[in-house]
């Protein structure tokens, strides 16, 4: 059971991989590159969502060109990294946040491979979930264990009335990318989990605003504790079983 680390905005490189090399899969989708190697024995591997350069913005992604090639390389589990901002004071930046639930505001991009019904109730693997959490407790490393995620089209970010908007549904943190991963990955048969990490406060909630600088800055600030729970959790998920997100 192989694991494929998705890295956003911030995380651009799996440079404890050994063995490294790049795989380019072709797909009906477009092409995705995946580094592969291994982690401590394991066979891992790691894909920049937004390609090598950063050159797609959130509603350009390959969704599925990307989840496509985790499958065709025998990838099981997916474990997301992203960038997300607060809505909440008590969710502060350089928080670490486990994503639970989601609401999906996005339109236009490709977020299906086929025209049928997927069971969404429970949108991240609750098997994940439970192992990461489990390791972050384990490593000492303090993360919100729930949160609603609120995925945004983009590219442009939120005004401030859309921020009081989202508050007032119960939203905790917002981004522009899980969802449509969510999706796939459930249809694909793929588990799928995100670990976000709090780089902004919604716009018009604090003096500073949503930058892509700052975004990169408040990551390489948390990298060690956001890399440090990565890999332990993907040394402990290998352990188990695959779950019902695979049925
Ligand atoms: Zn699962």
């Amino acid at each position: 059971m192989k694991t494929l680390i998705i890295g956003g905005t911030g995380i651009t490189d799996l440079d404890v991989l050994e063995n490294q090399k790049s795989e380019t899969v072709r797909s009906p989708y477009g092409g995705a590159v995946i580094f592969t190697g291994t982690y401590l024995g394991l066979e891992t591997g790691f894909l920049m969502r937004h390609g090598q350069y950063h050159e797609n913005l959130a509603p350009q992604v390959s969704y599925q060109a990307n989840i496509w090639a985790a499958r065709e390389l025998g990838f099981t589990r997916i474990l997301g990294t992203s960038a997300v901002a607060s809505l909440r004071s008590d969710i502060k930046v350089g928080d670490l946040v486990l994503l639970d639930q989601l609401v999906d505001l996005t339109h236009g991009r490709g977020s299906s491979f086929f025209s049928g019904s997927v069971k969404m109730t429970e949108p991240f693997c609750s098997q994940m979930r439970t192992i990461i959490l489990a390791t972050a407790i384990q490593e000492h490393i303090f993360m919100h264990p729930t949160a609603t995620y609120v995925c945004f089209n983009g590219p442009r970010y939120e005004t401030a009335a859309e921020i009081r908007l989202f508050q007032n549904w119960g939203m905790d943190v917002i981004g522009m990318t899980n969802a449509t991963e969510a999706t796939l990955c459930r249809e694909a048969g793929l588990c799928y989990s995100t670990i976000a990490l709090v780089t902004n406060m919604g716009a018009g909630l604090s003096q500073e605003g949503p930058d892509l600088l700052r975004h990169r800055q408040v990551t390489q600030e948390n990298l060690p504790k956001l890399k440090q729970l990565t890999f332990a959790s993907l040394q402990a998920l290998t352990q188990q079983e695959l779950c019902f997100c695979c049925s």
